[in-house]
């Protein structure tokens, strides 16, 4: 039987040969020239005036928020439905995320839900492209500037996506991107920030490499934390930037397949990308309706296609489910989202006739289990989903 996993990196470009090359040098560590390199590739990438290497994106968000000064008693509004790196990243700095629900059809951040949660304490908003779609970047930049709050977007799923043509990374103050495994592109655990503020860009270099005077060794004219990108993951990165418009032409082409296998079926959706916007489709995400607020039904649809050998992921809980971020607030909208979605096989790799054969999976897997699920019969419980990555 042939195995799906959700997904699976590239590694099959220059990466070797840039690994061994950075090895071999012997800069391993938190200099060397691929550092460089890597950095001006991305900012070229994302079309801002920086791009700074971190060790990982949790703490690429971490470095946004201490450069732009959060402290305790702020708050930042951030959406529920993320993954939990992005309401952490403000926790670290001891504030506040002030958590809002998503919009039904591209389940990004809602506006209008983010124009209410602002008070006096709120100092910016922290928007996620969730699952490669962008933000109504359109909707939040205006707000933003009406009510003098910074944005700091959280692109880890998003590498190349756009609004108006512009690509996401260059909307906010500063943009943070993830090069875990999983994502758009790798360098093993990775992380990068774009921004066109200097001053920005000189706070966040402060803070990555432990405060030090630029111009003055073991000279710490602040407390900064150790948050550097190695030589090594570097050379990777260098490598996967190389072939990254092919990869996000495939994570699109993957995804243009699922539509067209699971054309016409109501018992599916999809995310809506709204006029302008275009989403790279980091994983193809589909909610099953029969599965709102019955999360044990799509646990089941889960269960069946992995004896399939069909990988799936659930969808994020919502951050106000859980205990560190557990509120009061109803969120309905995110609710329904997270119990019905799944993310489905999603690897650069895969063929038409592959994705073809998951939609036929897919289909009669749910049919069975709703036609079941009318009939009152339980579903079996669901076997947990233990993929290698976290995401
Ligand atoms: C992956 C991810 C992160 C964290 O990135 P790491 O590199 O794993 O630390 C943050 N936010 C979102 C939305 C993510 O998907």
């Amino acid at each position: 039987m042939i195995h799906y996993p959700v997904t699976e990196p590239d590694l099959d470009g220059n990466d070797r040969e840039h690994l061994l090359a950075a090895f071999d040098s012997g800069w391993i560590s938190s200099q060397g020239p691929y550092l460089a390199q890597f950095e001006a590739d991305f900012a070229r990438f994302t079309g801002t005036a920086h791009a700074l290497a971190a060790c990982n994106g949790t703490m690429a968000l971490h470095l946004a928020l201490l450069a732009l000064g959060v402290r305790p008693g702020d708050e930042v509004i951030v959406p529920t439905f993320t993954y939990v790196a992005t309401a952490n990243a403000v926790h670290y700095c001891g504030a506040t995320p002030v958590l809002v629900d998503c919009e039904s059809d591209t389940w990004n951040m809602d506006p209008e839900a983010v124009a209410s949660a602002i008070t006096p304490r709120t100092v910016g908003i922290l928007p996620v492209h969730l699952y490669g779609l962008p933000c109504d970047m359109r909707a939040l930049t205006s707000l933003a500037a009406k009510h003098k709050l910074w944005i700091v977007e959280d692109a880890a799923e998003a590498h190349g996506a756009t609004v108006d043509k512009q690509r996401v990374g260059s909307f906010g103050a500063v943009a943070c991107f993830s090069l875990y495994g999983n994502k758009i592109i790798t360098t093993g655990e990775g992380g990068v920030l774009t921004t066109d503020d200097h001053e920005l860009a000189r706070k966040i270099a402060l803070f990555r490499g432990q405060g030090m005077d630029p111009e003055r060794r073991y000279w710490f004219p602040t407390v900064g934390w150790n948050y550097r990108m190695t030589n090594l993951a570097a050379a990777l990165g260098v490598a996967q930037l190389q072939k990254i418009e092919r990869l996000i032409a495939a994570h699109k082409r993957v995804a243009s397949w699922y539509r067209t296998y699971l054309a016409g079926q109501d018992a599916f959706a999809w995310q809506t990308e709204r006029h302008g916007i275009e989403s790279v489709h980091w994983l193809a995400s589909v909610r099953w309706l029969a599965a709102e607020h019955r999360p044990e039904l799509r646990d089941a649809l889960m269960s069946r296609l992995a004896s399939d050998g069909i990988d799936t992921r659930p969808f994020f809980y919502p951050m106000h489910s859980m205990p560190p971020y557990a509120s009061k607030a109803r969120f309905p909208v995110a609710d329904r989202v997270a119990s019905s979605g799944l993310n489905l096989p999603s690897s650069p790799r895969l063929e038409e006739s592959d994705v073809q054969h998951i939609a036929s999976r897919l289909t009669y897997h749910a049919r069975e289990l709703a036609a079941g699920a009318l009939f009152g019969s339980r579903p079996a419980r669901a076997r947990t989903q233990n993929g290698v990555a976290t995401t």
